[in-house]
């Protein structure tokens, strides 16, 4: 029997390549799609070689056109960090509504299965504390973030509206805060600007007075979560995430002595709507998926700082944004 096919946007990104690998080594065929606004072939070139991999390079605010069957469609292209929103604010809203509105268009002609990729920004500055997915969110739709936040739950309601209406097959995975390899070193996320900069010698930038939290999840913990989603025949959102919370101060402690360097914490202004606490309840996911994350923050950062550290110094010195 022909292998499954699962198509993936956003495949040369950080989230989207980590998928790529992870249904190759489960025997799919996977067909990886990606503008390479903020995704990088470097995280993908590996797969050229493997005759279950193709690739376009295609924008899926755009029509989208692939020949042959598809089972599943994973809806991963976007810009994820506060720093892309605010530099490419208007493609951020496009992927997210004009994007789905390609993606499940697709998945109808192909009565395929589709994922998207949610996020905890649906929760905004959340007044629930950890949140739950029954929670609805505390969103600035005209703040930095609004453009994000906004597209996000824009998706969320198309394609519930997909699956109620034309009762398509849809699953909707609530992203919180995740890191490892492949992490943009320069997309502004905490983690990339930490240790970025410890291994710059350069002092590490907290905004504010450090007291928001956070809870970061290691890659290879959300993708088994997205796996097993995909897989199971719940419709409304699951949040995916470690609940593991810490302060953004504690956390560049962490960085420091995990990296050994010399610098400080430096408070730079907080920017607007950051969000004061996060940290997911992810009751529904051990219940319905059986998951729990499994990887605790000292190992999956001790990966992620070698991961960092074995890139060239004019990577690591590449510290101008892209877009700039
Ligand atoms: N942050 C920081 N220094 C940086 C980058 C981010 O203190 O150089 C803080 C940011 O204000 C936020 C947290 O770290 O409170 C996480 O930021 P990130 O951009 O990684 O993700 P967010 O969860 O805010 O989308």
């Amino acid at each position: 029997m022909a292998n499954k096919r699962v198509l993936i946007t956003g495949a040369a990104g950080f989230l989207g390549s980590h998928l790529c690998d992870r249904f190759i080594a489960e025997g799919y065929d996977v067909v990886g799609m990606d503008n390479l606004i903020t995704g990088d072939l470097k995280n993908i070139e590996h797969l050229f070689k493997l005759k279950e991999f193709e690739f376009y390079h295609h924008d899926v605010s755009k029509f989208i056109h692939v020949p042959g069957k598809i089972d599943y469609i994973l809806h991963f292209a976007s810009p994820a960090s506060p720093i892309d929103y605010l530099k490419i604010p208007i493609q951020t809203l496009k992927v997210g509504s004009l994007g789905i509105h390609n993606c499940l268009g697709l998945a109808r002609v192909k009565n395929a299965r589709v994922l998207i990729a949610s996020t905890s920004e649906v929760y905004g500055d959340p007044m629930v504390h950890p949140q739950t997915e029954e929670y609805w969110g505390n969103v600035n739709p005209v703040g930095p973030r609004g453009v994000y936040d906004e597209a996000k739950r824009f998706q969320e309601a198309m394609t519930m509206a997909y699956h109620t209406f034309h009762g398509l097959e849809t699953r909707i995975v609530r992203i919180f805060n995740t890191y490892g390899p492949r992490m943009r070193l320069n997309d502004g996320r905490v983690l990339p600007a930490f240790i970025g900069q410890a291994l710059r010698g350069e002092d590490l930038t907290m905004f504010g007075d450090g007291s928001q939290t956070r809870s970061f999840c290691y890659v290879s913990d959300l993708v088994e979560g997205i796996y097993r989603l995909l897989l199971s025949d719940h419709v409304q959102p699951v949040n995916i995430g470690n609940p593991d919370e810490i302060t953004i101060r504690e956390f560049g402690e962490e960085i420091i002595k995990l990296t050994g360097t010399n610098q400080k914490l430096v408070a730079k202004p907080l920017p607007k709507d950051d969000p004061k606490q996060r940290k997911p309840d992810i009751t529904k996911a051990r219940e319905i998926l059986g998951w729990e994350p499994k990887v605790n923050r000292a190992d999956g950062l001790k990966i992620t700082y070698d991961y960092f550290k074995s890139l060239s110094p004019e990577e690591l010195n590449k510290t101008a944004h892209r877009f700039d």
